[in-house]
């Protein structure tokens, strides 16, 4: 068997790691364009930050170790220009010396990556303006970062915040600029609010809602023009504003690519050529929760899809399962992680969700340490299956997300969660974990022992001459309330309930949602027509910061 794979890095070189696990006897070639295979992407930032200081730990790999431990013929500096799918040959262009060459394949595995998007911006071929894709963008970054007083970075998802923090950590002023009018793009608004918020007291100049129009050679570095107007010097200027699936060589050789770009796969990751496998990001995926086509390119899918077609070249019935979008990001030793749908996406696919917050902390309140999290979990409203979540603090947050993504990838209801027997020390956690206290919440409102409220449905209470009753303690009222709330604490609620109209409807709320909840509950054995502002106060302040 000879295995011709394209590109060294995370899809192909976890291919070809797996393939040699299954057979010694296999050819296996890893074609790599650049000067080095399987180098750690994911650190690039870090490294031109300064936090990681040795450029040689981000060769995860190195060329020597894969060719001494798996006996894999790597061959760097090396592209393939196009595939001859009738001859099941490649040709390789040496771009050491400029030679080509065909090698033939028995099974060919492509990895060629996706590539930064570089838009039609007036002036963006203009000297100073750069992408991050790999070890040679990162050695120039690391190089002018030294150098430079300003920084703008175009895109808040989450490699341009890691730049971001990290040209900060190297002294420049750095201004991100964003399309939509949050950061973080894929999270919900309300989510990204605390790391906004974090990025500027970290000294981030954070531009929402607009966009750079124009690039401009000036005396020193560049001018960045806005499309509102406004006009930022920069000494440097990165581009991250998505990437595209590197699909030149799987289009020419005429197999089938999707909408988005990605060439298709089926659950093997074999493409429409059986004998021609696609991983990484460049391979279409199924959306794990919806299963419909669609580019998530994240590491974790495109280690596991590379074993996958390995597994399958070598007669192993191994299937992906889809990708379900699990992702985490930290700036400023803030975290913001997610997994499964959002609420933007099951509003776009018209699919039936409720929602809850609650902002526990990240272990037992009595430790020493303890900090607060924001935690939204989306379910479905009648038989409480876990849709998606999305949290935001610092320590714990990854923990809790990944416990989540687990949950969603079993298929598990909120009841579930209610029952989750999760590993507690007061160090580390709580009796009651926040994934726990997640289930408890979601799993009563889908029993219907009590309703909540979002912000949004506050303007209709207003509306209906409704009323907001906010049962914290007068100190933490006078020091921020909700416009029109009336104020009666619950330890006093049972004696006062003659100051509330029954005839009309509540919504109560406390600091995070708990005593809002102990206050309907008693309402509504009172009587009452009464839901529970669910996050309470914060959330109400982070949905409308
Ligand atoms: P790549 O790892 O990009 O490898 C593709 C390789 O193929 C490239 O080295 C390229 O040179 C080579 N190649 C392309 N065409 C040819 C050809 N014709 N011939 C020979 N070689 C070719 N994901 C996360 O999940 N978490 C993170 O924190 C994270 N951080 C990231 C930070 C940065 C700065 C970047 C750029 C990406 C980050 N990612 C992260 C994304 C992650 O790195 C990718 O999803 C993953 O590397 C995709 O693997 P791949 O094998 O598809 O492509």
């Amino acid at each position: 068997m000879k295995i011709v794979i394209v590109g060294g890095v995370a899809g192909g070189a976890s291919a070809a790691a797996r393939a040699r696990r299954l057979s010694e006897e296999a050819e296996i070639i890893v074609f790599e364009r650049g000067p080095d295979p399987s180098f750690a992407n994911c650190g690039l930032p870090y490294y031109i930050g300064g936090e990681i200081a040795e450029r040689d730990k981000l060769l995860v790999a190195p060329k020597q170790m894969l060719i001494d431990r798996h006996r894999l013929d790597v061959r760097t500096l090396q592209s393939v220009e196009s595939i001859d799918r009738q001859r099941k040959t490649v040709t390789v262009k040496n771009l050491a010396d400029g030679s080509t060459y065909g090698e033939s394949y028995d099974k060919l595995i492509l990895s060629p990556g996706a590539s930064p998007l570089r838009p039609p911006i007036l002036g963006i071929d203009l000297d100073g303006i750069y992408t991050l894709r790999d070890l040679r963008d990162a050695d120039r970054l690391h190089e002018v970062a030294l150098h430079a007083k300003r920084a703008v970075v175009v895109g808040g998802g989450f490699i341009g915040l890691e730049m971001a923090e990290n040209l900060v950590r190297r002294g420049v002023h750095t201004a991100v600029v964003e399309l939509a009018d949050q950061v973080l793009p894929p999270w919900d608004r309300e989510m990204t609010t605390p790391i906004a918020e974090h990025l500027r007291a970290n000294g981030v100049e954070l531009i929402l809602a607009d966009s750079a129009a124009e690039f401009v050679a000036a005396e020193r570095g560049l001018v960045v023009k806005l499309k509102s107007g406004r006009e930022l010097p920069a000494d440097l200027v990165v581009l991250s504003v998505g990437v595209r699936p590197e699909n030149a060589l799987a289009t020419a050789a005429g197999l089938e690519v999707g909408p988005r770009g990605g060439i298709r796969v089926n659950e093997h990751m074999q493409t429409t050529d059986p004998d021609i496998y696609a991983v990484g990001d460049a391979a279409e995926v199924k959306d794990f929760n919806t299963g419909d086509r669609t580019q998530i390119p994240l590491a974790g899918p495109a280690n596991r899809q590379g074993r996958i077609a390995a597994d399958h070249i070598f007669g192993r019935d191994s299937t992906y399962r889809g990708t379900q979008g699990t992702a985490v990001v930290g700036v400023f030793g803030m975290t913001a992680a997610m997994t499964g749908l959002s609420e933007k996406v099951l509003e776009r696919i018209g699919r039936k969700y409720e929602t809850i917050y609650l902002h526990p902390s990240h272990h037992a309140g009595y430790y020493p340490g303890a900090e607060k999290m924001s935690l939204k979990l989306l379910f479905d409203p009648q038989d409480g299956a876990i849709l998606g979540a999305q949290a935001v603090g610092r320590d714990g947050v990854d923990k809790r997300i990944d416990v989540l993504a687990m949950a969603i990838q079993g298929r598990m209801t909120v009841f579930d969660l209610e029952e989750a027997e999760l590993a507690y020390a007061p160090q580390y956690g709580s009796a009651k974990d926040p994934v726990n206290m997640a289930g408890l919440i979601a799993a009563g409102v889908v029993r219907g022992d009590v309703r909540i409220a979002h912000a949004d449905a506050l303007s209709k209470l207003a509306a209906e001459g409704g009323q907001l009753l906010d049962v914290r303690s007068p100190q933490e009222f006078a020091c921020g309330s909700i416009p029109g709330a009336v104020n009666i604490p619950v330890e006093t609620l049972r004696d006062r309930l003659a100051e509330l109209d029954r005839t009309k409807p509540i919504v109560a709320y406390c600091q995070v949602g708990q005593r809002g909840y102990l206050a309907a509950r008693i309402l509504m054995q009172a009587g009452y027509d009464v839901a529970n502002l669910s996050g309470g106060y914060s959330t109400y302040c982070q949905m409308t910061h």
